[in-house]
């Protein structure tokens, strides 16, 4: 099964949940370039990107899409996460043109929400259906960063139950109660029945 990524990180901790029924190989040691991401839900480009992996490999492929809903924003960035603050992808840009958006936004309107939705497509024109998992991490966005690990948006935050922000979690922590944790765990268990 190939996995519609090149990163490592990513594969090693898929493959731990999937255990060995399969086997598991990123798009980019195929020579598979990702496919772009033009998918106006999380669900759309998962699937976009998981058809394009399972084209150019002929195998079955996963992928996944992700980013940050903020409440106040009308749910942006979104599937724009990566990109908020334009091309190429800069964390740091984007963290500061959040906060600034979030400004004059009091502490009980900073809701907001990591998604993750991840595909297994059998193959690109299978007429079986994908399945799809999908994990939501509630929180709330600071009004400054803290921690220094994870990426992205992880340093502004705030898992409110634990009253830390994500980047002050060790990757065990983030993986218990993530989007991409839950999202992960939902799809080995229903690759278990196919
Ligand atoms: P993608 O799913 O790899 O395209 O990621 C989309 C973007 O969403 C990332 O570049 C981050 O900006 C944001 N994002 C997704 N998951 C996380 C996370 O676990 N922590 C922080 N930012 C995230």
């Amino acid at each position: 099964m190939v996995l519609a990524t090149g990163n490592k990180g990513k594969l090693a901790e898929l493959q731990m949940l999937l255990g060995d029924r399969w086997s598991l190989v990123t798009q980019s040691s195929l020579g598979i370039e990702g496919a772009a991401e033009t998918g106006k839900t999380f669900l759309e480009n998962a699937l976009l990107k998981a058809r394009h992996a399972s084209a150019a490999s002929g195998l079955p492929a996963i992928a996944d899409d992700s980013g940050l809903e903020v409440d106040a924003l009308g749910g942006a960035p979104g599937v724009y996460s990566a990109r908020y603050a334009g091309s190429p992808s800069d964390d740091a840009a984007n963290n500061r043109k959040l906060l600034e958006a979030l400004s004059d936004v009091p502490t009980e309107q900073r809701g907001a929400r990591f998604v993750c939705v991840i595909v297994y497509v059998q193959s690109a024109a299978s007429a079986v259906p994908p399945v799809i998992a999908e994990g939501r991490w509630e929180g709330r966005i600071a009004r400054e960063a803290k921690g220094e690990r994870g990426f992205g948006y992880d340093p502004l935050f705030v898992d409110e139950e634990l009253g830390r922000h994500s980047a002050e979690l060790t990757p065990d922590e983030k993986n218990a109660r993530s989007h991409r944790g839950q999202a992960v765990r939902a799809l080995c268990a229903r690759l278990a029945e196919v």
